[in-house]
């Protein structure tokens, strides 16, 4: 099997340590033996390379950074990217790339950027006298039908454990909330959300970088993608999650969060 993973604008949108995710994601495939290709989606970028990939990965980025990719992300590109999820390529996308995502982004200074409207909510940036969402991130997925999937893969509640570094404040609309926050400001420090879900796009706050915090989160993308590009039922081979489990206990039990009260809360 062989996997394409499109990674949006690695230059311009990688300035929170998300490569980190492109990263997890290639190593969780070749340990099982499926071949990668990693696609960088850039300025110069054909069209034809958007429609072949089967994973698509957007990272953080600062606010003139995101003003560029969105000058690039027009017409066919834009079309490309929104037909893609809307018909489920699975895709994660942290912090600034959801921003652009949603109907606009509001930055602190500077005109409001228009975003692809893919998914239904906005994003302001309250001003530069605003105090940024930085620290640790906690929130348990609720959105369906990946909560389910997940609790039932884990056998507990799908907690995410990220940090997050963002000035502006995002407002969901007709769009479900990827999840609920149990420590951190998630959207907006107000409403409780964390993030957005739509088809098989998962739209997050969470760095850290997310998948290798959460790798049921990353195997979860890579099966959905397989199951999709060869049309059958597919079970990934485990892998030795030793470490990865210890270190988000060790996290969870640093922020006061002992893994089994939170997960049976
Ligand atoms: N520029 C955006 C903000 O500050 C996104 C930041 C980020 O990607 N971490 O809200």
């Amino acid at each position: 099997m062989k996997i394409a993973i499109g990674w949006l604008y690695p230059t311009l949108m990688s300035t929170y340590g998300d490569r980190g995710n492109v990263i997890c994601l290639q190593r969780r495939c070749q340990w099982r033996g499926i071949e990668v290709e990693i696609v960088p989606l850039r300025k110069s970028t054909e069209i034809a390379e958007f429609n072949r990939v089967d994973i698509i990965v957007g990272g953080g980025a600062q606010d003139r950074q995101q003003e560029i990719v969105m000058r690039d992300l027009q017409g066919a590109k834009a079309q490309a990217l929104k037909e893609k999820l809307d018909q489920g390529t699975p895709g994660v996308f942290t912090c600034g790339s959801p921003q652009l995502l949603g109907h606009y982004y509001e930055p602190a200074l500077g005109k409001r950027i228009d975003g692809l409207g893919l998914l239904d909510m906005v994003s302001q940036h309250p001003g530069i006298e605003a105090q940024r969402c930085i620290g640790n991130l906690v929130f348990e997925i609720t959105a369906s039908p990946i909560a389910r999937e997940l609790t039932e893969i884990l056998g507990e509640k799908p907690l995410v454990i990220g940090f997050e570094n963002h000035g502006g404040r995002t407002y969901l609309q007709d769009v479900q909330a990827l999840g609920k926050v149990i420590k951190g400001y998630g959207n907006n420090g107000e409403d409780q959300t964390a993030g957005a879900f739509y088809q098989n796009a998962i739209a997050t706050y969470a760095h850290g970088p997310l998948l290798p915090k959460n790798h049921f989160v990353a195997d979860w993308l890579i099966k959905k993608a397989l199951q999709r590009k060869y049309e059958r039922q597919i079970a990934l081979s485990p892998l030795d999650d030793s470490l990865a489990l210890a270190g988000r206990k060790n996290m969870l039990r640093r922020l006061g969060l002992a893994i089994s009260e939170v997960a049976l809360s």
